[in-house]
């Protein structure tokens, strides 16, 4: 038989449908086992994963064009989707979990590209208000040539900052398992009140608080204004993540040790966690603590990595909260967030480079 007339006598059975469910069919199978060897938590159908409400700011980023100059320099910009709380919405849905945003764009051209960009991405709406009146923050990003970044913001005032108590959709963040947050919405009001009545709401209900401080100096009055603020909801988190560079601000303490860190220990933390760039991460409980070794990847631009980090850490751990009191499964996850965090930094910008599944299972599996 000619591969033709084959072709037609098969053709009713193997047509590309068929082909491309058996394709989807092996490739699940195939993340299914790696999960298993990996002892990860399946994300297969995100329907039944809890879900994760990230609260903040979304804006942005304007990048230069040209790298390694500062911004009066820059002869151009590119405009990048930013904001911490956006991105690990974006970091979760990526890795096949649930998520939704919550708080206020402006109602302009900007404001709505952003909730579209979190919709492509599987991330709920529901939350997101449009302001009439005061447009989407944009922000100036520069790496300069000795590496530090420069921040110049658009915010006089912006959208996010004028989020209302009244506006929040409530019952969306009852809903959340994890309710996450940073303390850029801390800075003025009403975004502040705002912040404080979501939180108090998820609480509530029932959701595990993660809270990601995400200092940006420029943007307080004073460092002392930033510590006093972010600190002022320190002991309402059960789970924390700071920088190295955000203990050292913290703490007024140069020093990076176990010691540095548990003076930011909290009787309701169950878990502290702190992101060393290339070196990994450092974890404490109230029973347990150490460290997670990094990937050794090619780092292009770490924007994000943080973010990325923590929203891989917390889709692992919306539904099962034990792993927080069991240090080798708490590794194993570190470990998953270790490696989405270094994916991050292998792409330009952070939304691009945010890792799917099966991006990390495959670094994962070849170390
Ligand atoms: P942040 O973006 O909040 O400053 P970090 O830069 O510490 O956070 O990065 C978060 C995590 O991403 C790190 O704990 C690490 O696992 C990973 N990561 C960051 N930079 C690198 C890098 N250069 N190489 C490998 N992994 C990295």
């Amino acid at each position: 038989m000619t591969s033709k007339a084959l072709n037609h006598v098969l053709h009713p059975y193997i047509n590309y449908t068929n082909l491309r469910s058996l394709i989807l069919i092996s490739i699940v199978f195939l993340l299914r086992s790696l999960e298993h060897k990996l002892e990860l938590v399946p994300m297969a159908s995100n329907l039944d994963k809890g879900l994760i409400v990230s609260f903040g700011e979304m804006l942005i980023d304007f990048v230069p064009t040209q790298s390694g100059v500062s911004l009066a320099e820059s002869p151009g910009f590119l405009k990048a989707p930013g904001g911490a709380p956006a991105n690990v919405a974006i970091a979760v849905t990526r890795l096949g979990g649930r998520a939704a945003f919550v708080g206020k764009l402006g109602d302009d051209e900007f404001g709505h590209m952003l909730a579209g960009i979190l919709r492509e991405n599987g991330v709920e709406d529901k939350g997101i208000n449009f302001d009439k009146g005061a447009r989407t923050a944009l922000a100036f990003v520069t790496l300069r040539s000795d590496g530090d970044r420069e921040f110049m913001f658009y915010r006089n005032p912006s959208a996010d900052m004028l989020l209302r108590p009244d506006e929040l959709n409530l019952e969306l963040i009852r809903s959340a398992k994890v309710f996450h947050y940073g303390s850029i919405s801390l800075i003025t009001e009403p975004c502040r009140s705002a912040h404080l009545k979501a939180m108090e709401v998820a609480k509530e209900a029932g959701a595990l608080l993660s809270y990601d401080p995400n200092l940006r100096e420029p943007l307080w009055s004073s460092p002392e204004e930033a510590r006093k603020q972010i600190m002022s909801i320190w002991d309402k988190a059960e789970i924390i993540k700071v920088s190295d560079v955000e203990l050292e601000f913290l703490t007024q303490n140069k020093t990076i040790d176990d010691e540095s860190a548990m003076s930011l220990w909290h009787p309701n933390l169950k878990l502290l966690l702190v992101t060393l760039g290339e070196k990994g991460c450092r974890y404490y409980t109230k029973g347990f603590h150490g460290s997670v070794e990094a990937f050794d990847v090619n780092a292009v631009d770490t924007t994000g990595a943080g973010d990325s980090f923590i929203g891989a850490f917390l889709s692992q751990i919306v539904d099962d909260q034990t792993v927080l009191k069991e240090e080798e499964r708490l590794r194993k996850v570190l470990r998953f967030a270790n490696a989405c965090g270094a994916i991050t930094t292998t792409k330009k910008g952070a939304i691009p480079a945010l890792p799917s599944e099966c991006d990390a299972l495959s670094l994962l599996k070849d170390k």
